[in-house]
């Protein structure tokens, strides 16, 4: 054991590993990326958590530099659960549901809960978090408040920054605060405090204040935006001031969270499931606009293409047997609507038939809840792909996420063909089109060095494509390693100045989660591929998508 391990299992509750085992295990993320820790630690409470980061704070003081990389279960895609330090493993322990109000519909958890167990309790109080990602059943609610997470509700209820209200977190040297929106008088007296809390508050509120058109220009027209921190709900025109939304998606690149408060929304699982097939991306697009302009917007608007529906075919010919016709349409949507008031929800359904009786070329409505698994089983079809694990190519997660305006889908996915079949690489796109987040996951092998140089420059092409269409690289899954080098090119040099001003705030010695989010350039990732990407500590599950 190393002096540093030495030290703090001496001094932490919670045990820490350095074997071979622990460390290769921790090595690799869901991501394409591999990067061994040092150390691992399974902290019991906050106070082994302030005690590591105290630890590490007063060896950066003295030059020393050790990254903290906090950690759920390791499903992000983008190399954020990674890094060469100390990683903090939250399930083992600090899993616990502190509070559960049922008067006031809140609940407050500890980060390493998993997401599909707290999401199964509160359904037995009909409560629900609607921002629940493809891979809650596997992630913890650290992880996806930290990534700030969404999925296929997000079209109607948001992501989950509009669901968290306080959250407790470890500073980068030890202390702990609570984040909750602050009146202008209580914020005054955040900046009158002699501690790191205060100092932070000073520049941050400094910072704000003095770069308000450069903060703006962090906003774009979509739905859904992960890149870069979450600058523009912090300061309020009113004055009032909340950490919270800045902790929402930063990766644990500011801070590490101990402690989420949230708020739930009443779950009605009886839901109106509406499939509709369409003949042309124009149709496709066309349908979407007009559902998301509906009064009652639907709580899910998702996508498969024809494409990957002849993909799965191929591979899984008994899945869609019985649930989709040969031959495929060009896209299908599926809608949900999950009014709670019997007569709001036929209204809804009504007046969406009505969209598709001008855009769809056929439809079926299906309100019994074993019919409507069937149908979802079309959404699911994604997992035929992602699971696929002939030969050595597998669907990478590259160029996974992207958020788009919804107007911009028919020449988004037009021109992923075009890239798609440049490379030679097979086509399939799906995603939550109400939102305009799609996933792509061509098959490479990255163990080839061609296969490599392909995967570089479909991620260049892709992102600019992104950006050139008025999105964001990052809508759902963030920005990690993967996506960081991208920032500049979506914001400008200026706006990313701005965001590393805000990180150096945070961490000024650099030791939370280095080499994410910000000051990330694509020679820092080339070097962390790993050659065998595999999504191995998930064959549990199959992975939705
Ligand atoms: C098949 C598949 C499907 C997915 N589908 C979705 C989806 O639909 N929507 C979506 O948003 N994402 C999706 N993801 C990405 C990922 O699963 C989610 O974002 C998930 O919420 C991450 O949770 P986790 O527990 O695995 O976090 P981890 O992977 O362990 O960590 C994620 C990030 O959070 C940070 N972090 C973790 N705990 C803390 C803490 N206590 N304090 C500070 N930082 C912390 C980590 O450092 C890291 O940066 C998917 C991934 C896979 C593999």
């Amino acid at each position: 054991m190393s002096k540093v391990a030495q030290y703090l299992q001496e001094h932490l509750v919670g045990e820490v590993m350095t074997s071979v085992d622990a460390r290769r295990y921790f090595a690799t993320d869901s991501s394409i990326f591999s990067l061994p820790p040092a150390l691992v630690v399974y902290p019991r409470s906050e106070n082994d958590v302030r005690k590591t980061a105290r630890f590490t704070w007063q060896l950066a003081e003295r030059g020393r530099v050790i990254p903290m990389t906090s950690r759920g279960s390791g499903t992000d895609q983008t190399g954020a659960a990674l890094g060469t330090g100390i990683v903090i493993v939250f399930p083992a322990h600090m899993h616990r549901i502190l509070e559960l109000d049922t008067k006031a519909n809140t609940v407050t958890v500890e980060p390493g809960i998993n997401y599909g167990k707290l999401q199964q309790t509160l359904h037995t109080h009909h409560r629900f978090l609607p921002p629940f990602p493809a891979s809650m059943e596997y992630s913890t609610v650290g992880g996806a408040v930290a990534n700030n997470a969404s999925g296929e509700k997000s079209v109607k209820y948001g992501d989950t920054r509009n669901f968290v209200t306080s959250l407790r977190v470890v500073l980068a040297n030890g202390e702990v605060i609570e984040t909750s929106r602050l009146s202008k008088r209580d914020l005054n007296k955040k900046l009158g405090l002699a501690s790191f809390e205060g100092e932070i508050y000073r520049q941050l509120d400094t910072l704000l204040e003095e770069n308000k058109p450069l903060v703006s220009k962090t906003l774009r027209n979509v739905t859904r935006n992960n890149a870069g921190y979450h600058l523009i709900d912090v300061l309020r025109g009113d004055g009032s001031f909340d950490l919270t939304p800045l902790f929402l998606g930063s990766q644990g690149t500011l801070g590490i969270i101990t402690e989420i408060s949230l708020d739930t929304e009443a779950y009605n699982p009886s839901t109106t499931l509406l499939l509709a097939s369409f003949d042309s991306l124009e149709q496709t697009q066309a349908a979407v606009l007009a559902l998301r302009a509906l009064p009652d917007v639907p709580s899910a608007i998702e996508l498969v293409d024809g494409h990957l529906l002849d993909l799965v075919q191929a591979r899984n010919p008994n899945l869609l047997r019985e649930v989709m016709p040969q031959p495929f349409p060009t896209a299908v949507l599926l809608v949900e609507f999950d009014n709670a008031n019997e007569r709001s929800l036929k209204r809804a359904v009504r007046r969406a038939n009505k969209i598709f009786e001008q855009y769809a070329s056929s439809l079926h409505t299906e309100t019994d809840p074993e019919r409507q698994n069937n149908f979802w089983k079309i959404r699911q079809a994604s997992s035929t792909l992602l699971a696929n694990n002939e030969g050595h190519d597998r669907a990478v997660p590259l160029i996974d996420d992207a958020t788009i305006p919804p107007d911009q889908i028919k020449n988004y996915m037009q021109a992923v063909y075009a890239l798609l079949e440049k490379n030679n690489l097979p086509i399939a796109v799906w995603g939550h089109a109400g939102d305009g987040t799609f996933r792509v996951q061509p098959a490479l092998n990255l163990s080839l060095v061609g296969d490599r140089q392909t995967a570089f420059r479909l991620m260049d092409e892709y992102y600019k494509l992104v950006i050139s269409l008025g999105g964001t690289v990052s809508g759902e899954r963030n920005d990690g390693r993967l996506r960081a080098p991208y920032a500049e090119l979506q914001y400008g040099p200026e706006v990313t100045a701005l965001f590393r001003k805000v990180k150096q705030i945070f961490d000024p010695y650099g030791t939370l989660n280095p080499g994410v989010k910000v000051g990330v350039s694509l020679d820092d990732i080339r070097a962390l591929v790993r050659p065998d990407y595999s999504l191995d500590h998930l064959y549990d599950h199959l992975p939705r998508s």
